[in-house]
């Protein structure tokens, strides 16, 4: 049997391949929207910041997106994990864990970045991310105001510190065991905030709150939650690099946009959007890139369509 063919495949149902599929089954796209349904934030209690799902758990989004995306009969959704990708002559192709290939001349890759919790160095770190330590301030600081933080890092604190004194200004910094800069280090220190040098040997909680940091001394420190400054993540695939799309500079929090917005790329009929393009965008900028990506998408074929139309029947 001939592989299916579509205008456009998606890759990643994350809230930016949601809203890029909706626009897609709305512009009439015929579209494979395949996704393997396991984003980083399933393990968080609740998302929140995005308009009229504030507080709702990832799951909630996906479950309605699916629901909402039945009534476009453009659009074929997909659960299964891409395992391969390929530039053709003239298209793309995707082939999945249970083997279907698929051919479209465009493709929008939303897949996400995974976090590399490992790379934090922070024993117990499993049991409280998500539930009560947390990469996002304006995701989860909200929920924590006032709280005893402990801010796990020691690269960007400079920006990180200052910030999160809009939710509380009962933090310590905790660099576990890697040496600050001295200049910031003298401005933590002049602005009050007390930091910890030491190598933190355990995270104790009880039911995902954090209770202590332990330090490798024996200390044990009492917070009552916490915000990581890096969490090492990673693209969770590497279809961009792969079908040969150059990565941007790195922005000031070193994040290495693979796409200028609203994702494309230096491949033809490639798109990135989401996580995959910025590390860390939050659900309604990734709504807004990949439903954006589409509709402009939509123009392109719209005007390659019009130009292939004979001049007598413009
Ligand atoms: C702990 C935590 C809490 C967060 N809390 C918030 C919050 O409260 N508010 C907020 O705005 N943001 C929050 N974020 C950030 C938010 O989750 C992301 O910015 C957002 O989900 C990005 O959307 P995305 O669609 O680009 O990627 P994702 O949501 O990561 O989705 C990517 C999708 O692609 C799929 N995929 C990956 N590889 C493949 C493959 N090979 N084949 C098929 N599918 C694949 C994955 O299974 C996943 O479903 C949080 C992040 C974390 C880690």
């Amino acid at each position: 049997m001939a592989n299916p063919h579509y205008d456009l495949i998606i890759i990643g149902g994350g809230p930016a391949g949601q809203s890029a599929a909706l626009i897609a089954g709305r512009t009439r796209m015929k579209t494979a929207f395949i996704n393997a349904e396991n984003p980083r934030n399933f393990v968080t209690t609740a998302s929140h910041g995005f308009l009229t799902r504030d507080g709702a758990h990832p799951s909630e989004l996906l479950a309605v997106a699916k629901d909402q995306l039945r009534k476009y009969p453009t659009v074929d959704y997909i659960a299964d994990s891409v395992s391969d990708v390929a530039r053709l002559a003239e298209e793309f192709s995707a082939t999945t864990a249970q083997g279907t290939t698929m051919t479209a001349p465009r493709m929008l890759i939303a897949t996400g970045h995974r976090d590399n919790l490992d790379q934090l160095d922070l024993p117990g770190i499993e049991d409280v991310y998500g539930k009560s330590v947390y990469p996002c301030p304006f995701c989860d600081g909200y929920e924590h105001a006032d709280a005893a933080l402990a801010i796990f890092g020691h690269g960007a604190i400079k920006h990180f510190v200052p910030m999160m004194r809009i939710w509380s200004r009962n933090m310590i910094v905790f660099t576990n065991g890697n040496s600050l800069d001295a200049k910031v280090k003298a401005e933590l220190q002049t602005k009050g905030v007390p930091i910890e040098e030491g190598k933190v040997a355990n995270l104790r909680s009880t039911g995902g709150s954090l209770t202590h940091v332990v330090l490798d001394d024996g200390r044990e420190i009492a917070r009552q939650s916490g915000f990581v400054v890096e969490e090492f993540s990673s693209p969770a695939t590497d279809f961009a690099e792969r079908l040969g799309v150059i990565a941007q500079e790195e922005n000031d929090w070193g994040m290495s946009e693979l796409a200028a917005a609203p994702g494309t790329t230096n491949i033809p009929g490639l798109y990135v959007v989401g996580d995959a393009r910025t590390g860390f965008a939050g659900i309604a900028a990734a709504v807004s890139e990949g439903g954006f990506c589409v509709e402009m998408m939509a123009h392109e074929v719209a005007m390659e369509r019009w130009a292939a139309l004979p001049e007598d029947s413009k």
